[in-house]
């Protein structure tokens, strides 16, 4: 049996290989590295498979919610209220842009982040809301921008772990995450479920006038060529990566579907394990698994990560450390018993292995083990 990964990047590319060889060495023979056509053509690839007006590729995930954040000309000072139970990046932009971040706690279920919660947080200086589809499934969209709506306020949806990911409003209308809000954003990370093999991002809008605005600031806030506008950055998304990207769209469904026969087979065996929670379905979205974490009563998180690895089965703990205890980020704002969900997340969660080459062989070996060290 093949030595398992956590994400098994090497197998994925042996079944594309030939056509990516290809596209990378047509990249470099032409030495169109920077803005080369690979990129407009991923670019219109993406917003017909998206479905959205526009999208605007730049050089990874945390630039992408920075970018988005600075079209929504915030003033240092306002608040921007966004999850405890998330990727330190999402946070750390918003700081950066002297903007002050407004944690507040999620779903036990969902693990994404609670309506209430945000409702309780608003106030007059609240200029954004960032909801996270995290581990591959929407936030519960409806509620959150209808609040949004009638406070009027932007949402900004950090898809980085979600992309592909399908929200139903009770209309029956139908969205693609990072489609539902002022703006979405997302990462191409190698591991995310559309990586490519580097750094790179994305961000998504409807709106013509932020995407105007969002291409400019990628390009040093330059309007007319060589008249600065605007202070911007230099975000871009280069000619490899778009090439490589283009080709691995086509295959994104299909990756989420191997994706999603893995999380039956381990919902199968670990719903019959005591004590053992399977992650739970949004009611509202279908899942793609940029995760499967599970959530187990009274668990050491480490003591089994170390036992699996001595079987073979890497783990990991996403995510060990709830965000308004950080540093970083003004713990002193908080209250610890104001999150009691993600406190308690922070302890119980652990993240099996999860990609699009796992065999049965494989997921069985995972489960044994993970079955073993709870029963021994
Ligand atoms: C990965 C990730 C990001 C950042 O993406 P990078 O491309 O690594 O900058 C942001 N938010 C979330 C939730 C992520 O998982």
């Amino acid at each position: 049996m093949k030595h398992i990964q956590m994400v098994d990047l090497n197998g994925q590319y042996e079944a594309i290989k030939n056509e990516v060889d290809q596209a990378v060495l047509n990249v470099i023979k032409t030495s169109a590295f920077i803005n080369g056509p690979e990129v407009k053509e991923f670019q219109a690839d993406l917003e017909k498979y998206l479905g959205v007006k526009h999208v605007i590729p730049c050089a990874n995930g945390t630039d992408a919610i920075q970018i988005a954040l600075m079209a929504l000309d915030l003033k240092p000072g306002d608040e921007v209220i966004t999850s405890d139970f998330t990727f330190a990046a999402t946070v750390e932009v918003v700081g950066l842009l002297q903007l002050v971040p407004v944690i507040v706690d999620v779903d036990p279920d969902t693990f994404n982040i609670s309506v209430e919660a945000i409702k309780k947080a608003i106030t007059p200086k609240t200029k954004a809301i960032i909801p996270v589809h995290l581990f591959g499934q929407c936030a519960d969209m409806e509620p959150i921008l209808k609040l949004a709506k009638e406070h009027n306020i932007p949402v900004v949806e950090d898809t980085a772990q979600a992309i592909g990911a399908e929200y139903t409003f009770s209309d029956g209308t139908k969205a693609k995450a990072g489609c539902m809000g002022a703006i979405g954003t997302t990462s191409f990370f190698p591991s995310k479920n559309l990586g490519c093999y580097g750094d790179g991002g994305a961000i998504y809008t409807n709106d013509d006038n932020l995407a105007a605005l969002m291409r400019s600031i990628v390009n040093h806030g330059m309007g007319q060529r060589y008249y600065y506008e605007r202070i911007g950055v230099n975000s871009r998304l280069d000619s490899i990566q778009a090439a490589i990207l283009k080709i691995k769209l086509k295959h994104l469904d299909q990756y989420a579907a191997s994706r999603n026969k893995a999380a039956a087979h381990y919902d199968n065996f670990f719903k019959q394990i005591p004590g053992v929670h399977i992650p739970a379905r949004a009611k509202n979205s279908t899942h793609v698994f940029h995760q499967y974490t599970l959530k187990i009563d009274g668990i050491n998180q480490f003591e089994m990560q170390e036992y699996l690895q001595q079987k073979g089965v890497p783990a990991m703990i996403y995510y060990p450390v709830p965000i308004h205890t950080q540093k970083a980020y003004g713990p002193e704002r908080f209250r610890h018993e104001d999150f009691p969900v993600t406190n308690h997340l922070c302890k119980t969660v652990i993240s099996l292995p999860m990609h699009t080459e796992l065999t049965n062989e494989q997921l069985d070996l995972i489960c044994f083990s993970v079955k073993e060290y709870l029963t021994k």
